[in-house]
């Protein structure tokens, strides 16, 4: 007998499916799997180390109490004078749009005051690329004289990013590197298709 999820998923998707569904039909269907989803909203394991205070999440995450205490003091006084002394956080437009525009005076940047507090361990990584070999509208990388080199292509991380050094956001690295890629093979494909012809007998005789 399938559950109340599995009927609500079925009919979610054969609606998607349908060009010609309704609205109403979508609604109904999604409607079915919110009791299921409810079941499943629950804090992620991750989100266990927490305390009423900073101080008392401290231990838990194994730093010192006393250092975070002043950090969340730190952080708190910057966020309420409206200028980050420390990593300049807010003070691009590109920080403040994607803020809340309700917080002031940087809507990027709300106290932190109020508990529970939670931690959360972040890692670096790298999202794009601001510089690297400049390519043209084939894809072809460009030689510093500004010709294309014969045979050689870059696409992505591996490529100059085409919004030069800003990134406006998401989409703006994978939807160029997916286009290029397709202009890329493209002319690899026209280029072999050109050599073909060039080497073929009839135009040889
Ligand atoms: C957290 C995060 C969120 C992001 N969100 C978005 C988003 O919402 N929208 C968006 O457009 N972009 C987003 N990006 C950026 C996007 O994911 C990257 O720009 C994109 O994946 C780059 O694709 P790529 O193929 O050039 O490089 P990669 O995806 O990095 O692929 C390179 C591959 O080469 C492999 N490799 C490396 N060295 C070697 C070697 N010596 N031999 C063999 N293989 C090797 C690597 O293991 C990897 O698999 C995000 C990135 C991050 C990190």
């Amino acid at each position: 007998m399938p559950t109340t999820r599995r009927r609500g998923e079925r009919a979610l998707l054969d609606g998607l499916r349908r060009p010609s569904s309704g609205a109403n039909t979508l609604r109904r269907a999604a409607a079915r799997l919110r009791p299921a989803r409810l079941a499943i909203a629950k804090a992620p394991a991750w989100l266990f180390p927490q305390g009423r205070e900073p101080g008392g999440l401290a231990g838990q995450i194994g730093v010192d109490p006393a250092g975070l205490a002043r950090s969340v003091e730190r952080f708190n006084a910057m966020a309420v004078q409206g200028r980050d002394e420390d990593f300049h956080k807010g003070e691009s437009l590109f920080d403040r749009y994607y803020g809340d525009p309700n917080v002031q005076p940087i809507p990027a940047w709300h106290r932190c005051t109020k508990g529970p507090f939670y931690a959360v361990r972040i890692d670096a990584g790298d999202i794009g690329t601001k510089g690297g070999l400049l390519t043209d509208v084939h894809a072809r990388v460009l030689h510093v004289d500004g010709q294309p080199i014969a045979g050689l292509y870059a696409i992505g991380n591996s490529a100059a990013s085409m919004m030069g050094r800003t990134y406006p956001g998401a989409g703006s690295t994978i939807g160029p590197a997916m286009t290029f890629g397709y202009l890329a093979a493209n002319h690899i494909k026209n280029q072999s298709l050109m050599i073909q012809r060039l080497s073929s007998p009839s135009l040889l005789t």
